[in-house]
């Protein structure tokens, strides 16, 4: 375990530059991370070995992967931000900051307000690799989740399925996203987790074997036709994967298709549609099961042809076909695309929102004919139509862009109500400007106000988390003293025209 090679083998030619700046944060973290422990016992530093072995995986850069290895060193309390800087340099202490802040978000379980979460999740982390650290450290996280108690270890998985498996997912790192989903499945739903193994095990067994046959004779076919350069393997649907179109599926199994399914990966798109010819030379096909998403792109932008047939062993499997480039975009998605630019670009800390856009079900969503057309506006987050509202403005006119950044990433805090919804605040703002923020009813009825539980000063300044309960009076009526404790432009507004009113 205690080795660098075992992460830098798994980067393909690294410089040796790269090779040293890993080799220094390794011996850096191990040092900082000296004698504590992980709940099962083992050493810390193997969670940070772990979540720097993902990265690689990734194809992250050696800035990601370095700050990788130093994520909790902040955290934990075992170095300053200015020796991660002195040492590291700006972009890995910025990286291990997001992380850092990331770590203090807690899922509150009121499933409504997810979406809030995530937005306040993706907000947060600034830079899309902060996001990719943090799901390399919950999948390592996972795995040790034996160790937590009960109570603590349902909230966690939780969290993991509602928060950061769909993130995983909007940015297209299938990867992740299936293992964070398998690893948190039993602890969140344990019972649909049982039904679906057992009606699972009875089929797998057989499943395999057939599929293992089957294999050998589409081998064969590609080679009888020339076709010699491709990769192909097999797998069984996943538990969760599985168990979602169950529950489309009124839990028949017999209903599902791609339970087997068998993957061709080649070098060009010729040969991916002469395979299809193939393939359909010999076997028969499902109807209705043949799906050119080459053509036609699925809205996330996936590629690949498909089709289900009957392999001659009485049962049927999905093929699919596809490019090796349509293939990475599947598995790394983002990731993929940060690898790329970041080898291109490798000192400049990415502060642009580019990679907002690749949260976006459609490539071309800023060509408006399109957007027009072809997207329902309802499947698209709201949170990301605000970003997308930015990053639009962002082109016309970078000043006025410019602030709005300043205002919603760094001059903004994220603080909850007593249900959990968050509601984001310029800082400095107080009771008043969070009441408003909810209704201007509430607002103009404020009794008193309650910070995590404690009765607070209408003028007190709120912090990031805090939970905020506004008791409402309606005998009360706002002040002048109001208008010197409110931040925000709504909350002003309304306090000077109940001023009015009760003047006249
Ligand atoms: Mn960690």
């Amino acid at each position: 375990m205690d080795d660098v090679k075992k992460i830098t083998n798994l980067i393909s030619s690294p410089s040796k530059e790269d090779l040293q700046l890993i080799a220094r944060a390794f011996e850096f973290s191990k040092k900082a991370h000296e004698g504590q422990k992980r709940l099962s016992g083992e050493p810390y530093f193997n969670h940070l070995c772990e979540t720097a072995k993902i990265l690689a995986n990734l194809r992250m850069s050696p800035i990601t992967i370095s700050a990788g290895l130093l994520h909790d060193t902040i955290e934990n309390g075992v170095t300053k931000e200015k020796e991660i800087k002195g040492n590291f340099g700006d972009e890995v202490l910025f990286l291990v900051q997001g992380a850092t802040k990331l770590g203090k978000l807690k899922y509150r379980g009121v499933e409504r307000h997810n979406e809030s979460l995530r937005k306040l999740f993706v907000a947060v982390s600034q830079d899309i690799r902060v996001i990719i650290i943090k799901l390399a450290d919950r999948l390592d996280n996972m795995k040790t989740l034996e160790y937590i108690p009960k109570e603590e270890r349902e909230r966690i998985a939780k969290e993991t399925l509602e928060i950061y498996v769909p993130i995983a997912y909007r940015l297209g790192i299938r990867k992740l996203n299936r293992q964070l989903e398998d690893i948190s499945f039993p602890f969140v739903y344990p019972k649909e987790y049982e039904k679906t193994k057992s009606l699972l095990k009875q089929k797998r067994k057989e499943d395999y074997q057939k599929l293992d046959k089957f294999q050998k004779s589409i081998r064969k076919a590609l080679a009888k036709n020339g076709i010699t350069t491709f990769v192909l393997d097999y797998r069984i649907k996943t538990f969760y994967s599985l168990y979602n179109k169950l529950l489309r599926k009124d839990w028949n199994i017999e209903k599902i298709h791609d339970i087997s399914a068998l993957r061709i990966i080649l070098s060009d798109v010729d040969d991916c549609y002469k395979v299809m010819g193939i393939i359909h030379g010999i076997w028969r096909p499902l109807p209705g099961r043949i799906k050119d998403y080459i053509a036609f792109p699925k809205p996330n932008g996936y590629q690949a042809l498909h089709t289900t047939i009957f392999t001659g062993y009485g049962n049927v499997v999905e093929i699919q076909i596809k490019t090796k480039k349509m293939h990475q975009e599947a598995e790394y998605g983002i990731a993929s695309h940060v690898a790329y630019k970041e080898k291109n670009n490798k000192s400049k800390i990415s502060s642009s929102f580019e990679w907002i856009k690749k949260l976006l079900p459609f490539k071309n969503f800023f060509d408006e004919k399109s957007f027009n057309k072809e997207i329902n506006h309802e499947d698209i987050p709201s949170w990301i139509k605000e970003l997308v509202e930015y990053q639009s403005s962002e082109r016309k006119n970078t000043e006025f862009a410019e602030n709005l950044k300043k205002d919603f990433f760094q001059e903004r805090i994220f603080v909850f109500t007593p249900k959990g919804d968050v509601i984001d605040l310029p800082i400095e703002s107080s009771p008043v400007d969070f009441a408003y923020a909810i209704h201007s009813e509430i607002g103009n009825s404020i009794g008193g106000a309650k910070v995590n539980g404690k009765m607070v000063s209408l003028n007190s300044r709120l912090k990031n988390g805090d939970i905020i309960e506004i008791i409402v009076n309606k005998k009360n009526k706002p002040s002048q003293k109001w208008l010197e404790y409110a931040k925000t432009a709504t909350a002003k507004k309304h306090i000077r025209s109940m001023l009015q009113n009760q003047n006249k």
